[in-house]
């Protein structure tokens, strides 16, 4: 019988890579602290119907991509495909419109799932950072969100001793309007369209999908797209007033501040339920998949999911495993035996014998209960394939127990790198002293 394999596009994160994730991760979830986002926690499937409203009946994540299945119960349930439409519903089922703290401002981490087609950078579950702010339309919520995956994203790469700046991070921020602009702008880029379609130049994907949303138009990598939209009209120029004041106060806010923002007239998201600002940040060292996060305003997304009045907002996610694949050069489920192993625990017990197993055992127990990391090896193996463990568990000290240490009541220190030894009492308090000394 042949073992069963992790499914495709879903991959294991194996120590040692899970250590620099999960310290990106941690990295990023700090960030979104300092700026004021507690952390929250929804079940990771939802009724179909939360994302199928809420994402966009246009969109490919609710077309193609969702992990869609019926319970035992009968009903239609998803697994979430992103982050906002279920933070959303959950701001809602809690009634937080009308008696929360404004704006609600959460931030979670987690895995996400898209039936996508696998490649580098793109797998079937991921893990995103999400951060949203709701119940606010204040344009320096905006500018705060936008600074917010800047510096996290700075703050991930630092774990690796990396940087992210200028030079290989790019932030492009485009504003979409309002829903009430929509309409004339769908029309004029409809009609921009419809010329190239008589002429037969629209390829597929976007004959599919602009009946739907034009804006779709936009996300094309179908070939000579590029060169068609380059002459479409933009959103920009056929928006409301207020929303071109809103963006240029969320725009003056961000330069203020020196965030290097590249203005970008085409950039639409993948996702229906944007409007005014949408941002993207893309890593300049990954090729195709260069987006290693993004984010906008969701203005009439709460009203999508059957609130009858306006409850604005805005979020952002950043994608864990792009952001370490752009940091560490290889992605976070590949084999990559290049990678150093963090040291796993500061002290590494050696029984000479089997015997002296249980005095070592107690020795390494009292260690750890008083926060020392602290492993011991197996005592039926000979003390030389000990220090070898000892030196891969990336200890610093060895204490070692033979018959002379047990009958003096005694155990041997040994640093590792230096070769010094000295013996001391069997007391965790002189043992803990050495080891913290030596940090
Ligand atoms: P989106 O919700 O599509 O804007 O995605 C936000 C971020 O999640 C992207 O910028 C990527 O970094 C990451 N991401 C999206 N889809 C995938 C995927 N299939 N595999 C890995 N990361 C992804």
């Amino acid at each position: 019988m042949s073992i069963i394999d992790s499914v495709k596009g879903a991959p294991d994160l194996l120590p040692p890579v899970s250590s620099g994730f999960n310290a990106i991760e941690s990295a990023m979830l700090t960030t979104a602290l300092t700026y004021g986002y507690e952390r929250i926690r929804t079940p990771v499937f939802e009724h179909t119907e939360v994302f199928a409203r809420g994402v966009g009946a246009s969109t490919d994540i609710v077309n193609k991509e969702m992990y869609t299945f019926e319970d035992k119960g009968g009903r239609s349930l998803t697994l979430r495909p992103e982050g906002t439409a279920g933070i959303m519903r959950a701001a809602l089922s809690a009634g937080i419109p009308r008696g929360g703290v404004l704006p609600w401002k959460v931030s979670w981490v987690g895995e996400v799932f898209r039936y996508e087609r696998p490649q580098s950078g793109r797998q079937r579950s991921f893990t995103q950072m999400d951060v949203e702010a709701l119940g606010t339309t204040d344009p320096a919520i905006d500018a705060e969100m936008i600074i917010l995956g800047w510096d996290a994203l700075r703050n991930a790469a630092a774990t690796a001793g990396k940087t992210f700046d200028e030079s290989n991070l790019e932030v492009r921020l485009n504003t979409l309007g309002d829903r009430a602009d929509r309409p004339a702008y769908h029309a004029a880029l409809n009609a921009y369209l419809d010329q190239f379609e008589t002429q037969g130049k629209l390829p597929k994907d976007v004959l599919e999908r602009r009946h739907l949303n034009p804006l779709r138009a936009f996300d094309s990598k179908a070939e000579g797209m590029a060169e068609i939209m380059a002459n479409a009209p933009v959103i920009k120029d056929h928006i409301s007033e207020a929303a071109t004041e809103h963006h240029r106060q969320v725009v003056a806010l961000l330069d203020a501040e020196g965030i290097p923002v590249i203005h970008d007239d085409h950039l639409v998201r993948g996702l229906d339920y944007y409007t005014r600002t949408t941002f993207e940040y893309q890593a300049t060292n990954l090729g195709a998949q260069s987006a290693v996060g993004g984010g906008g305003r969701f203005d009439g997304l709460a009203e999508d999911l059957g609130w009858n009045e306006p409850f604005q907002g805005i979020g952002l996610a950043l994608g864990v495993d792009r952001t370490y694949l752009s940091i560490y050069g290889v992605s976070p489920g590949d084999p990559n035996p290049g990678l150093a192993r963090t040291p796993r625990v500061d002290v590494f017990g050696i029984p000479m014998a089997p015997h002296h197993g249980p005095r070592v055992f107690h020795l390494i127990t009292a260690l750890r209960r008083a926060g020392i990391r602290a492993e011991m090896g197996e005592s039926t193996r000979k003390p030389r394939a000990l220090f070898k463990s000892a030196d891969r568990a990336g200890a610093q000290f060895a204490i070692i127990i033979g018959d002379d240490e047990m009958m003096n009541d005694e155990v041997t220190v040994k640093h590792l790198a230096t070769g010094e030894q000295h013996t001391c009492p069997q007391d965790v308090a002189v043992l803990g002293s050495i080891v913290r000394t030596s940090d």
